[in-house]
């Protein structure tokens, strides 16, 4: 049997000890798959997935450690971080700081010491927050509901979606209404003026496209203006979230 070599490290890895991605390629289990966040799905990744993933998780550690655990045990509220999920790796959402931490908590031995790890994401870039649940058999045979919240990061390299364990539908409701108003959107019926403006401002606009379009009228800025307001009332208003995430990143880079 052939042995292949680690496409990260260059290591001879055997048949029990090495990892296939999408592409062909190999990786070694021993290290460098270790580099790669639990709930990674590397059977899916190439090995660009793969590289562009350690990476993220090499920088979001360091975020992690000195700009946003510190603020876990803030004095000013305004500061303090917002632990969301449960099970797996639990999601930091940082408002003071516009970005959001997925982090992955191993214990060493036992009780002696834990490590972290984390992926850090702008929280202006997270597009979808959705419900979703699976049904899976437990060992005693019986079907077990997991519930979670689907979450997908728009321009992000390496995991830009994963899925966050919630206890239950009701956890993932106030949850999805955190981000909801985090980013002003009212999917209620007690929709505020402002956001009944601003959808009816949207609807108006795509109302005007359509007919421009039909009339062969349609000019490329009345395009982009369209999509733009369409954009606000799906997505809120994230300029000030893209401000703030900017200037915490700045020392990073
Ligand atoms: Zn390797």
């Amino acid at each position: 049997m052939a042995k292949h070599n680690c496409a990260i490290c260059g290591a001879e890895i055997g048949l029990m000890s090495e990892q296939k991605l999408v592409d062909g390629n190999f990786i070694c289990r021993k290290v460098c798959s270790k580099k790669t966040f639990k709930i990674f799905d590397k059977v899916e990744a190439t090995l660009c997935d793969v590289t562009a993933h350690i990476e993220q998780v090499e920088k979001g550690t360091r975020i992690w450690n000195e700009l946003l655990l510190p603020l876990k045990k803030a004095k000013d509220k305004t500061q303090k971080l917002k632990c969301l999920g449960t099970g797996g790796p639990l999601l930091y959402v940082s408002p003071s700081t516009g970005l959001v931490a997925l982090v992955e908590t191993n214990y060493k031995f036992f009780l002696f010491g834990k490590t972290q790890r984390a992926c850090v994401y702008r929280l202006a870039d997270l597009v979808k927050y959705d419900y979703e649940e699976e049904k899976v058999k437990g060992s005693d045979g019986k079907t077990e509901t997991k519930e979670y919240c689907a979450m997908m990061f728009k321009d992000t390299a390496g995991m830009y979606g994963f899925r966050l364990g919630v206890g239950n539908s009701k956890s993932y409701e106030s949850m999805a209404k955190y981000f909801d108003t985090l980013f002003g959107i009212q999917k209620t019926l007690g929709n505020t003026f402002k956001n009944a403006k601003r959808q009816m401002d949207a609807i108006k606009s795509f109302a005007t496209a359509a007919k421009a379009a039909a009339k062969g009228t349609l000019d490329e800025e009345q395009a982009a203006a369209t999509i733009g307001a369409l954009d606000a009332s799906v997505y809120g208003d994230r300029t000030e979230w893209i401000k703030k995430a900017d200037e915490a990143l700045a020392a990073f880079r």
